[in-house]
């Protein structure tokens, strides 16, 4: 695969966002109560590579500030992730079930990596990742 542009939209169509993302290289899903209530799966792209067309001053941040939801239908949509020891510059963390033009194909193919946050693990895949 390569880079592609795709379109996401919240449920109810108040937020829109643009971003050029390459599934092939890579998707994550977390064990963290947060991730795993919410269904996060997620693709990370530079903050060049994602544009917010519409909505985005409606959407509320949840308590860690890292997830954006829509006040209107409650889907979580992409959170702003800053510039930290633990990653390599700013990034958009995007909700790749968002993305109204991938398709069940493409996200299938798209290699997932797992995370332990629930145990504060962050390096390590848990042991169990099939209920993600
Ligand atoms: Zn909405």
């Amino acid at each position: 695969m390569s880079v592609k542009t795709y379109h996401g939209s919240c449920h109810c169509g108040a937020v829109r966002f643009e971003a050029d993302i390459d599934l092939a290289d890579g998707t994550g899903k977390c064990n963290c109560t947060s991730c795993r209530k919410r269904r996060w799966w997620s693709a990370s792209v530079k903050p060049e590579a994602f544009r917010a067309w519409e909505g985005e001053e409606i959407l509320i941040p949840n308590r860690m500030g890292t997830a954006m939801f829509c006040p209107g239908c409650g889907i979580t949509l992409f959170g702003r992730v800053a510039k930290a020891e633990w990653n390599d510059g700013e990034s958009v963390s995007i909700n790749v079930a968002c993305l109204d033009d991938a398709t069940p194909e493409e996200l299938i193919a798209s290699p997932v990596t797992y995370y332990d946050g629930l145990n504060d693990n962050w390096w390590e895949v848990p042991s169990e990742t099939r209920h993600l």
